[in-house]
């Protein structure tokens, strides 16, 4: 990474945009693009540090990941000047930060850094709405030297601003199409995406196994205590499996009460005994919705990937399993066909 404190020349500067740009379009992680839309905004006003940071409505955090020189850092959504940025959609320039109420020096305390100018810039969607926000740090004129955010940095700044709210707007609709919504894990979409990417690669060298799992008498969940009981019921689930997965297993919502397992390094065996653990885990759990203590079971297709299939032809292989453990009283795991 380069690290020139020196400001650059008007030349050097529209090279670099240039550069930003063209690699720009061949990026299609979100982290790269942010990376470079940083490294622009930080040359574009010649400051020390820059970072992008995230609005996570849901958690009611904000947080960074593509920031220069500084590793992942995450604060609640309203403290700090990000907060204030992103809670009021106000632009803030800050040459004094210590003497200013809405600067959190928390981060300064413990990193040893001193912060003496800031520039703050709310990052929208293409409907205005907010969804993240700009920060540079610390000023730097000609010679390097510490010096104050101007004019020209804010008008400089939304060019960067402007790319980094569309390439995170993009980023996130993407990601919500491939999201179940009511349970937070990857839809069936999200799965074919995981399969191509992490799955089908290692198939050649590793074992890698599926679990196709689907609550048994469901239907009767919603007739007997309503919709919105079944409901908490799918969460409590995706909860509990989520609790079970290891961190490189991927689930996912297939459809309805179905649910996908994909486990890279587990063979048909451990990939039963999964199961197992799974069903026994579901069938010992209470989910509490209201006043009410709802029990389920469910039951488990497993099978070993075959590298000739394709994916759905993989999730047909396990799904007749599962078809046979229905048929055959529910509650278990099938992991061969008599
Ligand atoms: P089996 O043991 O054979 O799987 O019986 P089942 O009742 O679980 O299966 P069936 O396919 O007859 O019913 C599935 C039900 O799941 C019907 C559908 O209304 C319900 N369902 C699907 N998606 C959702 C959802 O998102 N929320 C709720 N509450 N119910 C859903
Ligand atoms: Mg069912
Ligand atoms: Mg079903």
């Amino acid at each position: 990474m380069e690290n020139n404190k020196k400001q650059l020349t008007s030349d050097e500067l529209l090279e670099k945009i240039f550069y930003c740009m063209e690699r720009l379009f061949e990026e299609n992680e979100l982290s790269g693009a942010l990376h470079l839309l940083t490294e622009l905004g930080k040359a574009l006003v010649n400051s020390d540090r820059a970072s992008f940071w995230f609005w996570d409505k849901k958690k009611h955090e904000i947080w960074t990941m593509a920031a220069l020189d500084i590793s992942k850092i995450t604060i609640p959504e309203n403290t700090g000047l990000v907060g204030a940025a992103i809670m009021n959609n106000e632009l803030l320039v800050i040459n004094d930060p210590y003497n200013d109420p809405r600067f959190n020096s928390d981060v300064d305390k413990s990193s040893g850094y001193v912060t003496k100018s800031i520039l703050t810039v709310p990052v929208t969607n293409s409907e205005g709405k907010v969804i993240g926000a700009y920060q540079a740090v610390n000023k730097l004129d000609e010679n390097g030297m510490d010096s104050a955010f101007n004019e020209t940095d804010i008008k400089r700044i939304k060019l960067a601003t402007a790319f980094c709210g569309r390439t995170l707007e993009s980023y996130l609709l993407y990601n919500e199409s491939i999201e179940d919504q009511l349970t937070g894990l990857k839809n069936r979409r999200g799965l074919y995406i995981h399969y191509e990417k992490f799955i089908a690669p290692i198939l050649a060298s590793k074992k890698a196994s599926i679990i196709i799992c689907d609550i048994d008498h469901f239907k009767r969940v919603n007739d007997t205590w309503g919709h919105n009981a079944g409901d908490a019921v799918l969460k409590h689930v995706a909860n509990t499996y989520l609790g079970l997965v290891g961190i490189d297993d991927g689930i996912f919502r297939w459809g309805g009460e179905e649910f996908i397992m994909l486990l890279p390094g587990k063979d048909l065996t451990q990939a039963a005994e999964f199961a197992e653990h799974c069903r026994k885990t579901i069938e010992a759990s209470v989910c509490h919705f209201e006043d009410l203590e709802i029990k389920v079971t469910m039951s488990f297709g497993v099978s070993e990937l075959n590298a000739d299939l394709d994916t759905a032809e993989n999730v047909k292989d396990a799904d007749a399993k599962l078809y046979y453990a229905k048929e055959n009283g529910r509650n278990r795991v099938i992991h061969t066909l008599p």
